[in-house]
C-alpha cells in the first residue's frame, strides 16, 4: 500500500483532524493516522502537527511513544528534562513519564508518532501533580 503524499503534509484520503482528547481540545495540534496495522504489527502510525505557539496534552500512560520529528522543530518534555529538538531526531517516550510537546519556534513542529493500536487513556495532571512539577522553575516556566 501507498499512501501518497499530497503536498503541504498532508496524504491522499487522511483526514486532517482536531486533536482531542477526554473531550477536551488541545491547542492548535492536528492529527492525522497515516496506518492502522493487523494482529501481526498491532500499532498505529500517526502525523501531528503543533502550529507555532500551540502544545500537546501534558500527560502520562502506560503505553509507549516512538516519535521522529518530521517537521520544523521545537521542545519537548520528557519527565524532568526539556529538550529542544528538531527535523529528524527520535524519542522514545517511556511508560509513565510526563510529556508535552511545545512549537516554540516560530515553525510548526510535524512529527511522527508510533503507538499500540490498543492502548490506555492518557493520565492528565491532578492540582498535586502540577504543584511537584512546578517545583522545577524550568519546568513550570514550561507547562502548559
Ligand atoms: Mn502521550
Amino acid at each position: 500500500m501507498l499512501i501518497r503524499h499530497t503536498g503541504n503534509y498532508n496524504w491522499d484520503d487522511v483526514p486532517v483532524l482536531v486533536y482531542k482528547e477526554q473531550g477536551i481540545c488541545f491547542k492548535d495540534i492536528t492529527r492525522q493516522v497515516l496506518l492502522t496495522g493487523d494482529s501481526e504489527l498491532p500499532c498505529q502510525l500517526r502525523y501531528f502537527e503543533v502550529a507555532p505557539g500551540g502544545h500537546s496534552t501534558l500527560e502520562h500512560h502506560q503505553h509507549v511513544h516512538f516519535v521522529v520529528i518530521f517537521r520544523g522543530e521545537g521542545d519537548v518534555l520528557l519527565g524532568d528534562r526539556i529538550y529542544h529538538v528538531q527535523e529528524k531526531d527520535v524519542i522514545e517516550i517511556p511508560a509513565h513519564i510526563w510529556h508535552q510537546f511545545k512549537a516554540t519556534a516560530n515553525v510548526p513542529l510535524g512529527f511522527l508518532c508510533l503507538v499500540n493500536t490498543e492502548r490506555d487513556k492518557p493520565i492528565l495532571p491532578t492540582e498535586d501533580d502540577l504543584k511537584l512539577l512546578q517545583k522545577d522553575p524550568a519546568i513550570a516556566a514550561f507547562i502548559r
